[in-house]
């Protein structure tokens, strides 16, 4: 290896470490994020406190990563209760994915707004994903920022015809990508499900006919009171088991817009890699913990985000990859 060569790669392996260390400084703020935008707290107001005795959390022991590694010992320093170890988890993830970004793109030929809004976008996943594996709430201010950065990458990337070698599309498809997931898993989530629902569902049907009965009772001119009362009571029982029942599996709200907002930067074919990786995921990991548990609670945030990020760095090579598949015995028949 000449000087040259051995320059280059130091000074690559530089820019690798200086964009980790930025990941995982911005990872700590998407901890703050993951823990406060579900219950509406301010981002910027007060420190962080520990989750036990609410002790301040000093501001030397907030180093990314290093402080719950090294100084800390995933301890609190006032208490000595755990701190969970997803903080430097979130740190680590956000910062090894910005490396990889950095080293998809090829920077001298994109430029550097294109790799450095990809990982802002991730970082908006690792939000949406964990706050949706917490709460099955996804927060609207960071699907929008999310479909923000999207649009401004989509928009960059169209002067630069040599970027959609690197994952970039036309805008074009980038409008049809934003459709090309949601509208069907709205379609799933609010039509199909609930008609499925509406039509299967045996407390659904008794609630029907009780109130019908209700009606018919009410109607005639000398009312049975206690028959009505008794149908009243039963009807209130049967609408109560309604609202204990866990949601109907399907899509909701947030992940439509997830989809919509991550579609304007993958287009239609890396959308469909998505939702496909992660449908088979979510559904994997759904049917391991329906084992363990009767929750049948499930969000579908996080393992779409997992098949966005899938998406983002293998999505092209996945399409050409099912593309030569379809086409293989078709060429070989010809030739
Ligand atoms: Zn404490």
């Amino acid at each position: 290896m000449d000087n040259v060569m051995l320059m280059g790669l130091i000074g690559q392996i530089a820019v690798y470490i200086v964009v980790f260390i930025f990941g995982i400084c911005i990872g700590s703020f998407l901890n703050v994020c993951i823990f406060r935008l579900p219950a509406g707290e301010s981002l910027t107001k007060k420190n962080s406190h520990c989750m036990t005795c609410g002790a301040e959390i000093k501001r030397y022991d907030l180093i990314p990563i290093i402080s719950w590694l090294f100084v800390l010992k995933g301890k609190c320093r006032s208490c000595g209760e755990k701190i969970s170890g997803r903080y430097p988890l979130v740190e680590f993830l956000n910062g090894i994915l910005y490396v990889f970004v950095f080293m998809k793109f090829d920077m001298f030929s994109t430029g550097a707004m294109l790799p450095i809004l990809t990982c802002l976008f991730i970082s908006t996943l690792i939000v949406i994903g964990f706050e949706d594996y917490d709460t099955q709430e996804m927060t609207v201010g960071v699907l929008i920022v999310m479909a923000v950065i999207n649009v401004i990458a989509a928009v960059l990337a169209l002067p630069q015809i040599n970027v959609i070698r690197w994952g970039m599309v036309s805008l074009k498809e980038s409008l049809i990508g934003a459709a090309a997931i949601s509208v069907p898993f709205l379609l799933i989530g609010f039509v199909l499900t609930p008609l499925f629902a509406l039509f299967t569902d045996e407390d659904r049907s008794a609630a029907r006919k009780l109130r019908k009965r209700l009606k018919e009772l009410n109607s005639v001119s000398v009312k049975d009171k206690r028959e009505i009362q008794k149908v009243e009571t039963e009807l209130a029982r049967v609408e109560a088991e309604i609202k204990e029942q866990p949601p109907v599996f399907g899509f909701g709200m947030g992940d439509v817009v997830l989809m919509a907002a991550a579609g304007i930067y993958l287009g239609w074919k890396r959308s469909i890699v998505a939702a496909g990786a992660g449908i088979l995921i979510g559904a994997v990991y759904g049917l391991i913990q329906k084992k363990r548990s009767s929750e049948s609670q499930f969000a579908f945030g996080p393992w779409l985000a997992i098949g966005i990020a899938i998406a983002i760095f293998f999505g092209n090579e996945i399409v050409d990859w099912y593309s030569k598949l379809l086409t293989f015995p078709i060429t070989e028949m010809t030739a």
